[in-house]
C-alpha cells in the first residue's frame, strides 16, 4: 500500500473534487470484486483505491495528505493491514459508506449513460499527462548561493512523428465493440451495468492507423535533461513546482507539472534554524576568563572577528546580525549566532599547574565561585534548596 493516492486513482495532485469523484467511479468498477470473481489483484486495488478515495474525498483530509502524505493517518484509518479504510465487507450488505458510493454510481450511470453518451463522436481522446517528483539534495553552501541544477528523468514526450495525435494519417473508424456508443452493458447480479467500453476507452472511436513511432498513444518515453533554478534560501523540504515539465497528456492531452522536492544536507560546520545559522565555537579558558577576540567562518565563506568580553561562559550565545541565510524573495539575510564553548585545558607541566593551584588560592572573597560566577550561585542555590526538601521529609 505504499502507492500515492493519486496516482492510485490516475488523478493529478491538482485534480478537482468532481474529477477525483469520477476517477473513483471509473476505477472502481473496473476492479469490482464482483466483477472479477477470485481475482486477488484486483481485489488488492479496489481496497486500494477505496482508501485513497476515502481521503481525497474529503477536501480537510486531502489537504492533510497533501501536507503529510499517508503518515497524517497512521493509526486514524483503522482497519489494519488488508482493511483498507472503511471497506469491512463486500459480501453481504456492505458497509455505509460502500453502499452509498454504488447507489450514487448506478444512478449516474441510468441517468448519463444512455442519453448523453459520446455518441456525437465529437468529443476528444486527450488525457492530461501525470505530475512527476524528482528530489533533490543540495549542501547549506548551495542553499544559501542558489544554483542552476541539472537534472536527469524519465518522462513521457509527446511523440515527434504523429505531433501527439497517435494516428498515422489522421483517420478515425467506428469502434466495433461498442458500435460507436462508448459504453457496453454487462449482467452483473441482479443488475445490468454500462461500463466504458475497453477497447475504445469510452470514445466511440478507434485510431485506424496508429502511428508507428508511439503505438497510437501520442507519445514516447525519454530520459529528459533539463536545467532547474533553486532560489538562494531554500528551505528543507521545499517544493518547487515546474508546470508543464511532467508527462505529456496521452494523445495530445494537457502536460503535467513536475515537483522539485528539495532536501538540504546536514552541514558539519552550521545548524540552520529558519533563516539564522548557529555554529559551536571552543574558546579557551584563558580567552574566555580574560577577554579578547576570535575568528570565525561564515556561511558566505568569508571570516570575522568576535569579541569575546571578559568573563565569558559556556553557552552563552554572540549575535552577528545579517550573517544567516538569505531570506526568500526579500533582500535581507537572518542572522549568525556564536555559542561559546569554553575548554578546560589539558596535558599540564608541573609548572601550570602551580600557577593554577596559585589562582585557586587567590579566589577569594567577592570572586570566589559561587558567590559571582554565574553558573554556579545559580546551581548551588538550587542544590541547598533539594536538600532542604529532604530535611523535611
Ligand atoms: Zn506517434
Ligand atoms: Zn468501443
Amino acid at each position: 500500500m505504499s502507492k500515492d493516492y493519486y496516482e492510485l486513482l490516475g488523478v493529478s495532485k491538482s485534480a478537482s473534487q468532481d474529477d477525483i469523484k469520477k476517477a473513483y467511479r471509473k476505477m472502481a468498477m473496473k476492479y469490482h470484486p464482483d466483477k472479477n470473481p477470485g481475482d486477488k489483484v484486483a481485489e488488492r486495488k479496489f481496497k486500494e483505491m477505496g482508501e485513497a478515495y476515502e481521503v481525497l474525498k474529503d477536501t480537510q483530509k486531502r489537504a492533510q495528505y497533501d501536507q503529510y502524505g499517508k503518515a497524517a493517518f497512521d493509526g486514524s484509518m483503522g482497519g489494519g493491514p488488508g482493511g483498507g479504510g472503511g471497506f469491512g465487507g463486500f459480501g453481504g450488505g456492505g458497509g455505509g459508506g460502500f453502499s452509498d458510493i454504488f447507489e450514487e454510481m448506478f444512478s449516474h450511470f441510468s441517468q448519463g449513460g444512455r442519453g448523453g453518451g459520446p455518441q456525437g463522436g465529437g468529443r476528444s481522446q486527450a488525457q492530461p499527462g501525470h505530475d512527476l517528483r524528482y528530489d533533490v539534495s543540495v549542501t547549506l553552501q548551495e542553499a544559501y548561493a542558489g544554483l542552476d541544477k541539472e537534472i536527469q528523468f524519465p518522462r513521457h514526450e509527446s511523440c515527434t512523428r504523429c505531433k501527439g495525435s497517435g494516428s498515422a494519417t489522421g483517420k478515425v473508424e467506428r469502434c466495433g465493440t461498442c458500435h460507436g456508443i462508448g459504453r457496453v452493458r454487462a449482467q452483473q447480479g441482479f443488475f445490468t451495468v454500462e461500463r466504458t467500453c475497453h477497447a475504445c476507452g469510452g470514445m466511440g472511436e478507434t485510431l485506424k492507423d496508429p502511428c508507428g513511432g508511439c503505438a497510437g498513444s501520442g507519445r514516447t518515453r525519454t530520459n529528459k535533461k533539463i536545467k532547474v533554478k533553486i532560489p538562494a534560501g531554500v528551505e528543507d523540504g521545499m517544493n518547487i513546482r515546474l508546470m508543464g515539465e511532467g508527462d505529456a497528456g496521452m494523445r495530445g492531452g494537457p502536460k503535467g507539472d513536475l515537483y522539485i522536492v528539495v532536501s538540504i544536507l546536514p552541514h558539519k560546520l552550521f545548524t540552520r534554524r529558519g533563516s539564522d545559522v548557529q555554529m559551536e565555537v571552543p574558546i579557551p579558558i584563558t580567552t574566555a576568563a580574560l577577554g579578547g577576540s576570535i575568528e570565525v567562518p561564515t556561511i558566505d565563506g568569508k571570516r570575522t572577528k568576535v569579541t569575546i568580553p571578559e568573563g565569558t561562559q559556556t553557552g552563552h550565545k554572540f549575535r552577528l546580525k545579517g550573517k544567516g541565510m538569505p531570506i526568500m524573495r526579500r533582500t535581507n539575510y537572518g542572522d549568525m549566532y556564536v555559542e561559546a564553548v569554553i575548554e578546560t585545558p589539558v596535558k599540564l607541566t608541573d609548572e601550570q599547574k602551580e600557577l593554577l593551584k596559585q589562582l585557586d588560592a587567590s579566589l577569594t572573597g567577592s570572586n570566589a565561585a559561587p558567590k559571582s560566577t554565574p553558573k554556579s550561585s545559580g546551581f548551588f542555590a538550587r542544590v541547598k534548596e533539594f536538600w532542604d526538601e529532604w530535611g523535611k521529609k
